[in-house]
């Protein structure tokens, strides 16, 4: 483009963290393109990315100065930066001094930056003295998190996407990349298109864009994730297609895992999934003969009551047969959020501290309590998501400060979550938009810079660790979160927030990560300018090049097969392969899963704005099978009602063969649009959450359809 200037920078939607170039015209017009020369996308683009200068040219529903009213009656009205701050500051201290740090909690986003992560975890944990800090990542990768530290002692994701192109098999366990990760399904495709050889297995109660691509689906009933992998795991052992090696030398747990998975046939298996028998060997056959492996998972594993349990039976694949630590192999959570990596590493959920140390460990809260010179760090740990909404709703959580995320749309059953805003004492609301649910409840509205307004860094799926630029000033008076924290810190009377920019914020956390498992003190603004994304670790003493003149940090963990456990060897668990979730019954006799569709984004604050993108589905609507339809005398595009005892749903129905008899399908991005909230998922879903990850169980709920209105 002439007459234009370049910026390099970041996609800010999902976890794949493609490279983009914005070139901004002459009248301050921007246009995107994929970039080139970027590791992970190299110049691809997905629908979601290619349109993404349109969410910052369309200012119309920008939230542009602060608002405050001073009591629950009032309309809030547009007040100072000074005055919300100091007002905000004022309601904290007297709540904190009334009732304990514990009363005040901070509920974020995995889109934030790490940067913005960091300095919200040092004013609570830190200088507050509450871990009253949680995310949405809570709802989407916490399972996966929970289930790598248990089994290879570290939260971290092994491999990296050039492993797709080394891999001969790839099972995808309850995912569809192919709309939800877009451009890392481009490179599966490609490299399939290049080797014939690939073997896919897809394993999903929905037959989704990701099967047309599949050697084998297996189409499971919900909740049997655990049952099929066992399953899988003793084909893999009857047929000699393990690691004997690997597992006697790099690994504990084996023999109870054994005899786990053998307490089962692969017939019975095959009844309880749901699925033929063949099914399950032929899958196993592909593990089996490949070279290469990866699996690969999201939210049909993570959001389950047994989502831990589901995340370690997939990973023993992987650890049974030796495949993760060499090219092509591995076991690879995709994170759903641009930077729900960042936000761990940075330590901003209530369980953690920076750096992946350990919140129960007196030596690591001293560490980071002397690191920065603020209060006691508590050692108990902090709300997280659902609990907080919890505590408002009981009263033991009094003022909540919500940024960059819309709970009401996607927390578990929404009208819960609605009443507790309604209870809490006093409510915050940090956002780029005029749209979301949560801004009645608010008493003070802190307008925020969006991407391209703002820089910092976010960590995506492969542990790689992009720069994002600041290409226009943001609208009105709006400020970069990192800014906003640092200021309410500084009126709080907390020293250790005079930062002059943000790169001086990310130094000073790629500090606090020396000596840990997720070493970066080699980074910093300047160096992921220049490199256009490292992936962790990369201490200080990283080679500056490698033998390409080009290093980019640690491609793949446990090349030497040392884990980050204490004997040093992963950890096969032998975890019961129960599903724990709601059961359905003659009321409610289907079965609910929640997912995204393909050109939406989260609760559509951004993509929603996009009419290109509204093109490909612009309205909610329910997927169910025609037995099921006609069972309810159910025709395509009827208006249909699908209720529980939480709640319910009005969407037209879409008839499908392509979703499993007994289960039904809504999207999760619509939530209230006025006073209509009958679009919204989160009405049914459950607040059941898995006991270690505490990730709440979306693909799960017992719910009953009925016709409403014939179309
Ligand atoms: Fe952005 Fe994800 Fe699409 Fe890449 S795949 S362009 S990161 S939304």
């Amino acid at each position: 483009m002439s007459n234009s200037t370049s910026y390099k920078t970041t996609c800010c939607y999902c976890g794949v963290g493609c490279g983009i170039v914005v070139n901004k015209d002459r009248n301050g017009r921007l246009h995107v393109e994929g970039d080139k020369d970027h590791p992970v996308n190299k110049g691809m683009l997905c629908s979601k990315g290619m349109n993404l200068h349109y969410t910052v040219m369309d200012q119309s529903d920008r939230l542009l100065y602060p608002e405050m009213r001073y009591s629950k009656n009032m309309q809030r009205q547009r007040v100072s930066w000074d005055v919300a701050l100091e007002r905000t500051a004022a309601v904290f201290k007297t709540l904190i001094e009334k009732y304990g740090p514990d009363s005040v909690a901070f509920y974020a986003s995995g889109q934030c930056l790490t940067e913005e992560y960091y300095v919200v975890n040092k004013l609570i944990k830190g200088f507050i003295g509450s871990n009253n800090i949680d995310t949405n990542s809570r709802l989407c990768m916490s399972s996966a998190v929970a289930a790598y530290k248990m089994s290879l002692g570290e939260d971290s994701v092994p491999v990296c996407y050039d492993d797709i192109e080394e891999a001969d098999c790839i099972f995808v366990a309850g995912a569809n990349p192919a709309w939800c990760h877009p451009i890392i399904w481009r490179r599966v495709e490609a490299a399939r298109a290049k080797n014939p050889n690939l073997k896919i297995i897809v394993s999903d109660p929905r037959k989704t864009q990701t099967c047309a691509n599949a050697n084998v689906h297996l189409q499971i009933k919900p909740g049997t994730d655990i049952v099929l992998h066992h399953a899988i795991g003793r084909v893999l052992i009857e047929n000699g297609d393990i690691d004997f090696s690997f597992i006697k030398n790099h690994t504990e747990g084996f023999d109870a895992y054994s005899k786990k998975v053998m307490r089962r046939s692969i017939a019975e298996a095959a009844l309880i999934c749901d699925i033929p028998e063949a099914a399950i060997r032929e899958a196993a056959s592909y593990i089996g003969n490949a070279k290469g492996f990866i699996t690969m998972w999201t939210m049909g594993l993570n959001q389950s009551v047994v989502g831990v349990n589901k995340n370690l039976s997939l990973i023993n694949l992987n650890l049974i047969t030796g495949h993760i630590g060499k090219p092509g192999s591995g076991p690879f959570s995709l994170t759903g959020q641009p930077n729900a990596m960042g936000g761990r590493e940075a330590g901003g959920m209530a369980n953690i501290l920076p750096a992946h140390r350990d919140l129960s460990k007196e030596a690591d809260r001293n560490f980071v309590q002397t690191f920065w010179g603020g209060t006691n760090i508590s050692a108990k740990p902090g709300y997280t998501a659902t609990e907080m909404f919890e505590a408002l709703n009981d009263g033991r959580l009094k003022a909540i400060w919500i940024i960059c995320t819309n709970p009401l749309t996607s927390l578990p059953d929404a009208r819960m979550a609605e009443a507790a805003l309604k209870k809490a004492k006093f409510v915050v609301v940090q956002e780029i938009s005029n749209k979301p649910e949560t801004l009645p409840y608010a008493d003070v509205v802190l307008p925020a810079a969006a991407w391209a307004e703002k820089e910092g860094t976010m960590t995506n799926a492969e542990r790689r660790i992009s720069y994002l630029n600041k290409i226009v000033d943001a609208p009105g008076e709006a400020l970069p979160d990192a800014e906003i924290i640092c200021r309410f810190a500084k009126k709080m009377g907390y020293h250790g927030f005079d930062y002059n920019n943000v790169a001086e914020i990310y130094a000073e956390h790629c500090k606090l990560t020396e000596g840990t498992n997720i070493d970066i003190s080699g980074l910093s603004h300047e160096v992921l300018k220049e490199k256009r994304g490292v992936q962790w670790p990369f201490p200080s003493s990283s080679p500056a090049r490698d033998d390409d003149d080009n290093f980019f940090g640690t491609e793949r963990l446990f090349a030497d097969k040392k884990f980050y456990t204490q004997s040093k060897k992963a950890i096969i668990h032998a975890v019961d392969d129960s599903n724990q979730s709601e059961a359905t019954n003659e009321d409610l006799p289907l079965t609910l899963t929640t997912g995204r569709i393909r050109d939406q984004w989260h609760t559509m604050s951004k993509t929603g704005k996009i009419n290109k993108l509204k093109q490909h589905i612009s309205n909610a609507f329910l997927e169910i099978h025609p037995d099921d339809a006609e069972r309810r005398n159910i025709n395509e595009y009827d208006l249909v009602e699908i209720f529980n005892g939480r709640g319910k749903v009005r969407v037209k129905a879409n008839l499908s063969t392509d979703i499993k008899p007994g289960v039904i399908f809504l999207p999760m991005h619509w939530g209230k649009i006025l006073n209509n909230d009958l679009n919204r998922a989160n009405n049914l879903t459950n607040n059941l959450v898995d006991p270690i990850s505490k990730e709440p169980d979306f693909k799960f709920s017992a719910v009953q359809v009925k016709r409403y209105k014939k179309a």
